[in-house]
């Protein structure tokens, strides 16, 4: 540190950092346009400029580095009538029209001319002549660029390189001029551009703008600090809200995103909201008719217990089951597990994990002692030297994580790319294994058998912290690379290098996600990538660990919850004994000491008459579970059903009973990212309608149902929660509020949480290496459906799409299903790019329209879920996971036809 004086105080600075930085830290505010931390110092604007003693002339604030002893002056007259100057300069060439400019309030260049008293320039700047001949461009949903307002500050092209890392924003030339290229115009979906925004977001002026600023103002509105509701990465941003309408979405720097948003955050997270389609009022199947018919939340309450009890007396608590919404906020879930066990008297609880990362959930308790992340985004994304990125497109599901691993390999990490298709990354990747579909316990294996026979292991680490170690080696030993090349169909060489590379590196994560646990052998892919990390030691350390990008906003908080057949909140197991008694004292009831159904369990026991009464707060297996048809059948077999939701969804349409839900911008409360981050949602605008909050409504039904439960708020929740939750001991609204970032365990009022998990040694005591044999998918090609179909999501879409559904704008850049087929088998069936055609499996038939080309391997397929138009799900195999019980989405065999007869299509409702 040195000792420099600004404007007559002296201030310890950091050497080596600029005076522009030193100023910052200490609250001292230089203008400029320009710069952006670690992201754009050109130097462009010359606003910074200021006095330093000694020197003659003024120095760019943003360009000098501090040296000790300096005396420097940020404000003065010689410093403002240039500064002056240097807007009129820039003026000269900018089309002032900020009465009727969408960023009027928010540009910084207005701001800066009225601190400095600038009205016009008397300059005329030649290039303003040639912008404003220049089109606007808008032919993007989103964002328009209009040249005449760029005042060339670069921050655009800065930031779509080095923060979005996306590259398709660039500098150009028109005539003598420089131009910012920007892939807004009529060929929008032709260019690489994500649509994110985050240039828009860093232009300080209206040049580059999002087209929605135009219906407001700055000092319209207010802004809420929230948590985005798609994806488990967690950003923050700030919900813009006029007239109790969101009108925008800013960007907040976040632990997880710092400051950067995808397309879906920015610009798909709340026109929802507003849908006309929403539930206002709760709804009764009329059993005569099958219509539903307004009631009530009186009727709709007391009908709703009153079946439930009946069930319950007739054929037990066991007869009743309570799903959970991984996209609702904790304090929700916790409700609903509550009721269930309370009030059902039963575990038969579950989430949608169960269909995503239950084998992660499983598979690294059993190995780790813990299910969860291991190492927060950035520690992984950051300075790190080898990624191994196994059956995860993070640019597609967690896209600001995408941005980050980008960001990572621009600045030297090597990255191996374990994945079926040519993932975006691929492109970046230092070895891509393109291996067969449900292969990955093979590929773990040879890489296990290569780095054992090369003497890559941490011998240290394995015999301090592991067990089971001669085993695991007794396996792997017969996966050679050649054997596991044929398994796997990827050249041993790479595997080799793979190992090697991986193995060698001082820090490594593994980052993966469904294209791992989404199979029958899913929780042993799980614990196979636990073994890998183990035997080279890169476990309890930075940059380092078995890290799970869970898919759900709060699907990582629905397991924390409890809402799992086998644990309470904090993975507290139901059998155990001193557990369930904690319960019970809190609870003031019995409980039950059974585990529970899983989900996928309980919908064959409906079909088998074991389940009769089913409660669904915002799922929609009908869309979202394989197997539709056995779905179908099962809603079909209860006795009575309630979805609690915002829409009437697929799955709703079967219920008795549908109570509207409240939105995350409608209520208090927390979620939890994929780090096991508990973030704060807040309230942004009023429910209209006739709405309760979500816990309300469970409150209500459980004192209908018989149990006194006291209607408390987000926060008094959260405070039960960590009175019966020893990893949540510590975790409060209050916290939160105060801006600590918590990371559970977070085990009392003064823990700061836990970034980096199993440090010192596993939580397990010592982690289990476990031998996990390769075993074949479920159901593999033959003659009749001899082509492998894979699913997964795509950037435009979440889910089943009933909230991306919602906005105009990303259903423009996607909104219709499609299927990838390889150009080979394409041609053997005569199908050309772009034509539509069947897609049959032995559960169902639908159509998609053909993408011919090499993203994947011949003899394979691959489609996304979300697009109602091709319901994916109706083909997908329910086959199930030995321990986590979570389906085999990844792989089932299918085979496409071409649509001869449309009758067909009609005859058969294929849609
Ligand atoms: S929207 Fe995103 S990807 Fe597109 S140009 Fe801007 S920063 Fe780049
Ligand atoms: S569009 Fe905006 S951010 Fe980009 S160069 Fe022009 S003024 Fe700067
Ligand atoms: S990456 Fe995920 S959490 Fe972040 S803005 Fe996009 S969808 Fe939201």
């Amino acid at each position: 540190m040195i000792n420099i004086t600004i404007n007559g105080k002296v201030i310890e600075a950091q050497e080596n950092s600029t005076i522009l930085e030193t100023a910052k830290a200490a609250g001292i505010d230089i203008p400029t346009l320009c710069y952006l931390k670690e992201v754009n110092a050109i130097g462009s604007c010359r606003l910074c400029m200021v006095e330093v003693e000694g020197y003659g002339y003024l120095l760019a604030a943003c360009k000098t580095k501090v040296r000790e002893g300096m005396v420097i002056k940020t404000e003065s007259e010689k410093i403002s009538i240039y500064r002056k100057e240097m807007l009129r300069l820039i003026l000269s060439n900018h089309n002032v029209d900020c009465m009727s400019c969408s960023d009027n309030g928010v540009c910084r260049l207005q701001a800066l001319c009225n601190k400095y008293e600038v009205k016009d320039s008397y300059y005329s700047g030649s290039r303003r002549s040639i912008e404003k001949k220049l089109p606007k461009l808008e032919d993007n949903p989103y964002i328009t660029y209009d040249p005449s307002k760029c005042i060339h500050c670069q921050r655009c092209i800065s930031v779509c390189n080095y923060v979005a890392v996306n590259g398709t924003l660039q500098s150009g030339r028109s005539g003598t001029f420089h131009i910012v290229e920007a892939p807004f115009g009529a060929k929008w979906k032709e260019s690489g551009c994500e649509s994110c925004g985050n240039c828009a977001e860093a232009c300080p002026t209206g040049a580059l703008t999002l087209k929605r600023r135009d219906k407001f103002r700055e000092w319209e509105v207010k802004k809420v600090l929230t948590t985005c509701p798609h994806c488990a990465t967690g950003c923050q941003f700030y919900l813009v809200v006029k007239d109790n309408r969101i009108v925008n979405v800013e960007a907040a720097d976040g632990p997880s995103n710092h400051g950067r948003l995808c397309v879906k955050g920015r610009s798909g997270s709340y026109d929802f909201i507003s849908s006309p389609d929403r539930l206002t009022t709760p709804l009764i199947k009329n059993r005569e008719t099958g219509e539903f018919e307004p009631a009530s939340w009186e009727k709709a309450i007391s009908y709703a217990a009153e079946h439930f009890m009946e069930i319950k007396k007739k054929y037990g608590g066991d007869s009743l089951a309570g799903f959970a919404c991984s996209r609702s906020a904790n304090e929700d879930i916790y409700m609903v597990q509550k009721m269930v066990r309370t009030c059902f008297g039963t575990n038969n609880t579950d989430n949608c994990a169960r269909v995503c990362h239950s084998a992660t959930v499983a598979g690294l308790a059993k190995t780790l002692g813990s299910g969860a992340m291991t190492n927060p985004i950035y520690d992984i994304t950051h300075d790190v030297d080898c990624i191994l990125l196994v059956g995860s497109n993070p640019e597609e599901a967690h896209p600001v994580v995408g941005m980050q691993i980008r960001q990572a390999v621009k600045t030297g990490t090597r990255l191996i790319v374990v994945d079926p298709r040519d993932i975006g990354l691929s492109r970046f990747a230092d070895i891509h294994l393109k291996l067969r579909p449900g292969t990955n316990v093979a590929f773990a294996n040879g890489m296990m058998h290569v780095i054992i026979e090369e003497g890559l292991t941490d011998e240290a680490y394995i015999s301090e912290n592991t067990e089971g170690y001669e085993e695991l080696k007794a396996l792997v030993k017969e996966y050679t690379p050649e054997k596991v090349g044929e398994i796997c169909h990827i050249d041993p060489a790479m595997l080799r290098e793979a190992a090697r590379m991986y193995a060698k590196a001082a820090k490594a994560p593994i980052i993966y996600c469904l294209g791992v646990t989404e199979h029958s052998t899913g929780t042993e892919g799980v614990m196979s990538l636990s073994n890998l990390a183990l035997i080279c030691g890169k476990l309890g350390r930075s940059g380092c660990g078995v890290n799970p990008l869970r898919g759900q906003n709060n699907v990582q908080g629905a397991c924390d919850m409890g809402a799992q057949p086998t644990d309470y909140p904090g993975y507290q197991k139901v059998d155990n004994d001193e557990v369930r008694e904690k319960f019970e004292k809190a609870w003031g009831v019995s409980l039950s000491p059974k585990p529970g159904l899983k989900a996928t369990e309980v919908f064959p026991a409906a079909i088998e008459g074991k389940i009769k009464g089913l409660y669904i707060q915002g799922e929609d297996p009908i869309i979202s579970d394989p197997d539709t048809k056995h779905i179908i059948a099962a809603l079909k077999s209860l006795e009575f059903f309630v979805v609690q939701d915002l829409f009437v969804t697929e799955t709703a349409k079967y219920a008795d009973v549908i109570l509207p839900a409240v939105s995350y911008a409608e209520k208090e409360g927390t979620f939890t990212n994929t780090e096991r981050r508990v973030q704060r949602i807040r309230k942004a605008v009023e429910p209209e309608g006739d709405m309760r909050l979500d816990t309300d409504i469970i409150t209500d039904l459980m004192n209908a149902m018989g149990y006194p439960q006291k209607r408390l708020t987000a926060a008094e929740i959260m405070d039960e929660i960590a009175s019966v939750t020893p990893s949540f001991a510590g975790i409060s609204h209050e916290r939160l509020d105060n801006g600590e970032s918590l990371q559970w365990p977070c085990k009392g009022k003064d823990h700061p949480g836990t970034d980096i998990m199993h440090k010192g040694h596993p939580a397990r005591g010592k982690a289990l290496l476990y031998p996990a044999e390769y075993k074949a998918s479920a159901e593999l090609p033959d003659e009749e459906y001899p082509l492998i179909l894979m699913t997964g999501r795509i950037l435009y879409q979440y889910n089943a799409a009933a909230m991306t559904g919602r906005s105009d704008g990303l259903n423009e850049m996607a909104g219709e299903g499609y299927i990838e087929i390889n150009h080979k088998d394409a041609n053997r069936l005569y199908i050309g790019n772009g034509e539509r055609i069947i897609i049959r499996s032995r559960r169902g038939a639908i159509t998609a329209t053909a993408r011919v080309g090499r993203k994947v391997s011949e003899g394979e397929t691959w489609m996304p879920f979300h697009f109602p138009d091709s319901p994916v799900n109706r083909l997908t195999n329910a086959a199930l996971d030995e321990f986590a019980r979570i389906p085999e989405y990844k792989v089932c065999a299918v085979r496409i036809e071409k649509i001869d007869d449309w009758s067909d299509v009609m005859a058969n409702r294929i849609s």
